[in-house]
């Protein structure tokens, strides 16, 4: 455990304002004057990514400053409710939807910690035959290889505590997946999370009222900011500046009345981290003319099911995600978890209107809710439009078929588990009385505008690759034909990844950024 953690956990939270240094974090939203400031590296975006950049620099000795477009939400001001916690902490309050064939919801975190913050903690190591495949066919010639990145990972698992859901925060919505899956044959596991005694208040998605979630606002950024780093709140960066063809200026704005502007001169470099989705937006205001910016964009669509068991589930208590399984990762290209939702989101997977509709929100206790999410084939594109990055999707009718193949398998488990109806928010299926209904699924549509689908693991808008025609990040993590404009987050991913995504983004940035230290760009 962190040494600034231990420190603090009886009484206190690593966020707390009293407990961080003096004049290390600015609030942007309250600025009333432009500013200019100075370091040696400036990192685009505190999530994932940025939040581990900046700890691999400050770690270094380096001066850093962190500019974050959204809030500092600390943990003593997390609400339970949903509302204000989309309000606040999700990028469009989860509003911002894919154009394609089908509106898909785009979640994002969009506050300090990223999506970390709102995710459920789960940690999955890339599996090795993708990172062979980015070797052998998108030309990454052993810049990211599974043997580089093991040490990496095993850092993360140690300073975040890596471990599974423990046995009192198991919840019966996580138990009865694992019973389901021994029945059925079908291999399955606890899952692995940033969990530092998690209380199983299955609430991770409005962020962690205990602190007990290792996300990134807890974490690398406070213990960045004990190094020296300084942190920009509620401030959005919209372009970089080059010398020479060296990065060494920010511009952003500060989201107060009349928009106020930092500058800030990177002596050294810049890393931008702000996500596959926004990270292309940032390139290309910044001039970056690259043809596969944007392009080869790709995401694991997602979606769940709920069921109503005749026993109590009360899915409220428990880890928000407990068990998964990977059984099908290569033979189905889907992956299934469980997943607890609160009674206003589960609403928007029940079938149903009216009064049938009241009666299944009202039976909450005796529900279950497990999710599904695809490895999809499909490519998109991110466009940079009046100001906002729009994402333009659509997953393939294999995809969709993988999605109908996965719900098919997660309602046999439910029916196995005890349900008593699984309730499909899928157009023209009916809810599901027993395993004879299975077949049901034969037919559902394999038109993705059917199925409720949202994606929230995101990849490959400006991915890495030696050749500056295809990709548009060079393999020591530079844009090509830049210096010291870095990119640290998943957009640099050649593919998707099959499994949830944090764990990766951090080793990769942790590796990225190892690498910066090693070959420094001399002062500017
Ligand atoms: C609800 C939800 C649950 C999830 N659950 C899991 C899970 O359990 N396990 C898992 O592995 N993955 C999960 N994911 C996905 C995972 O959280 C993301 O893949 C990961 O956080 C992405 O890391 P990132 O650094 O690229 O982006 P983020 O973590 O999203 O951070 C990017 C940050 O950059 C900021 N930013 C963007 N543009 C600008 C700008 N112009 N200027 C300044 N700042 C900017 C954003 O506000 C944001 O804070 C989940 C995602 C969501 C939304
Ligand atoms: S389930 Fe655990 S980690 Fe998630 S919010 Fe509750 S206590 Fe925190």
């Amino acid at each position: 455990m962190s040494v600034e953690y231990q420190r603090l956990s009886t009484d206190r939270f690593p966020d707390d304002v009293d407990v961080l240094p003096a004049n290390s974090v600015f609030n942007g939203a309250t600025m009333v004057d432009d500013v200019t400031d100075i370091a040696d590296y400036v990192v685009i975006g505190s999530g994932a990514a940025g939040g581990t950049s900046a700890k691999v620099l400050s770690s270094a000795g380096y001066s850093v400053i962190i500019i974050e477009e959204g809030p500092w939400v600390r943990t003593r001001n997390f609400s339970e409710d949903v509302y204000p916690a989309m309000k606040t902490m999700f990028r469009e309050m989860g509003t911002n939807m894919t154009m394609g064939r089908a509106a898909m919801p785009v979640m994002q975190g969009r506050c300090v910690g990223g999506s970390t913050t709102i995710n459920s903690a789960i940690a999955w190591r890339v599996p090795g035959n993708v990172v062979d495949r980015w070797n052998t066919d998108f030309g990454l010639k052993g810049t990211i290889t599974n043997k580089e990145l093991e040490p990496h990972f095993d850092e993360l698992d140690r300073t975040l505590i890596v471990q599974p859901v423990a046995d009192k925060a198991l919840g019966r919505n996580n138990s009865i997946f694992a019973e389901a899956a021994l029945r059925l044959g079908i291999q399955a596991e606890r899952i692995k999370r940033y969990d530092a005694g998690c209380k199983a208040s299955a609430s991770c998605l409005t962020g962690c009222r205990s602190g007990k979630k290792f996300s990134m606002n807890l974490t690398f950024i406070p213990q960045s900011l004990h190094r020296g780093a300084r942190l920009y709140t509620s401030t959005r960066a919209r372009k970089i500046k080059f010398r020479y063809g060296r990065a060494n200026q920010v511009q952003a704005v500060f989201q107060a009345p009349g928009a106020p502007k930092l500058t800030v001169h990177a002596r050294r470099g810049v890393v931008v981290a702000a996500s596959a989705v926004q990270t292309p937006g940032i390139l290309k205001r910044s001039g970056i003319k690259l043809d596969a910016l944007g392009r080869h964009f790709q995401a694991h669509p997602g979606t769940s099911l709920p069921a109503l068991f005749d026993h109590d589930i009360s899915m409220q208590i428990g880890a928000t995600q407990g068990f998964n399984s990977l059984h099908f990762v290569d033979s189905g290209h889907f992956k299934i978890e469980t997943l607890s939702l609160p009674p206003e989101l589960l609403a928007v997977r029940l079938p149903g209107v009216g009064p049938e509709f009241m009666k299944k929100l009202l039976n909450y206790r005796y529900a279950s809710n497990w999710a599904l999410v695809v490895r999809a084939e499909a490519e998109g594109q991110i466009r940079s439009l009046f100001g906002r990055d729009i994402v333009q999707y659509s997953p393939s009718t294999s995809d969709v078929a993988k999605m109908r193949h996965g719900l098919r398998i997660i309602s046999e488990m439910m029916f196995v588990a005890g349900a008593k109806e699984v309730w499909p928010s899928v157009t023209g299926m009916p809810i599901l009385k027993s395993l004879d209904d299975l077949h049901y699924w034969d037919d559902a549509p394999l038109d993705p505008r059917a199925y409720g689908t949202m994606i929230s693991h995101l990849f490959g808008s400006a991915r890495m690759g030696s050749d500056s025609r295809s990709s548009v990040v060079g393999l020591d993590f530079q844009v090509h034909g830049t210096r010291g404009l870095y990119v640290m987050d998943s957009s640099l991913f050649p593919t998707n990844i099959g499994v949830n995504p944090q764990h990766t983004i951090m080793a990769v940035a942790h590796l990225g950024t190892t690498r910066i230290v090693e070959r420094p760009l001399p002062c500017m």
